[in-house]
């Protein structure tokens, strides 16, 4: 491997792990309504203090065994397993972007994609304090990035702010009206979601939502075969929303060329 490409993959690891350990505090800290910087790194259990050597992304956690330094209890395996997805969410980016704008926007989707589906999966519900900034702020880096002469978005299909319109109205509009024709199903954090997919995805967000609602309805079936849930058990939409979005990021053109291809 070029000795440039070593370095630049090194570079996007380290961040990588590092957001995914913070992406980590969000996902425990803002549902339970608590500030992401204060207090420090903490054992959830005993409430001791963590020191920068068992707070290294990924090392830690096999260094400590999964258990706390102090009182010994076991940490979840979601912090680990939550930080090697972040990296390699963002180095597969990386090959499919390059060294380009997309790839920041491609990352910057991942992370919230990301932080959704477990808090979603873990508490059912898709925090109005995460997914609300994030449908403020990707518009306007969106815009920031066009007045220097750089748009890139969507990431997918083709670039302009129309189809960025385009797409948030048609992943938005889409699950608004499933919810209003059927309620109790769709949540207001699934229409949200499927709106921020929409500025990434631009049309292809119906992919997206293609793909979740197969992933969703297996995954239902299967619950309800295997684990005796019943149908009115609540199974969290956003894990599967994200998957979809995720698999389109990265697969949606081929994905559809491959479906016209099918049906022609
Ligand atoms: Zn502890």
């Amino acid at each position: 491997m070029e000795l440039a490409l070593i370095f630049i993959l090194s570079v996007i690891i380290a961040f990588a792990l590092a957001t995914g350990s913070f992406l980590n505090v969000i996902i425990y800290r803002v549902p339970r309504k608590e500030s992401i910087v204060w207090p420090g790194s903490h054992c959830p259990k005993c409430g001791e203090g963590l020191s920068w050597y068992d707070n290294i992304p990924l090392l830690s956690w096999f260094w400590l065994r999964g258990r706390c330094r102090h009182c010994g209890r076991p940490i979840s395996w979601q912090y680990p397993l939550v930080e090697l997805t972040t990296a390699l969410l963002l180095v597969a980016a990386f090959f499919k972007f390059g060294v380009d704008l997309k790839f920041i926007f491609a990352a910057l989707m991942l992370l919230v994609l990301l932080t959704v589906a477990v808090v979603d999966a873990q508490r059912q519900i898709i925090p109005n304090r995460i997914i609300l900034p994030s449908l403020v702020v990707v518009p306007i880096l969106a815009v920031a990035a066009g007045l220097a002469g750089r748009q890139a978005m969507p990431i997918v299909g083709s670039v302009g702010y129309l189809e960025m319109a385009i797409g948030f109205v048609l992943g938005g509009g889409l699950l608004l009206i499933i919810a209003m024709v059927r309620p109790g199903g769709m949540g207001g954090g699934d229409i949200k979601l499927a709106a921020f997919m929409g500025i990434f995805l631009g049309r292809y967000v119906l992919i997206a939502l293609f793909i979740g609602f197969l992933l969703g309805s297996l995954a239902g079936i299967i619950s309800m075969a295997f684990f005796h849930k019943s149908r009115k058990d609540l199974l969290p939409f956003g894990p599967y929303l994200s998957l979809g979005a995720m698999l389109t990021l990265f697969f949606g053109y081929e994905l559809f060329q491959w479906y016209i291809g099918f049906i022609l």
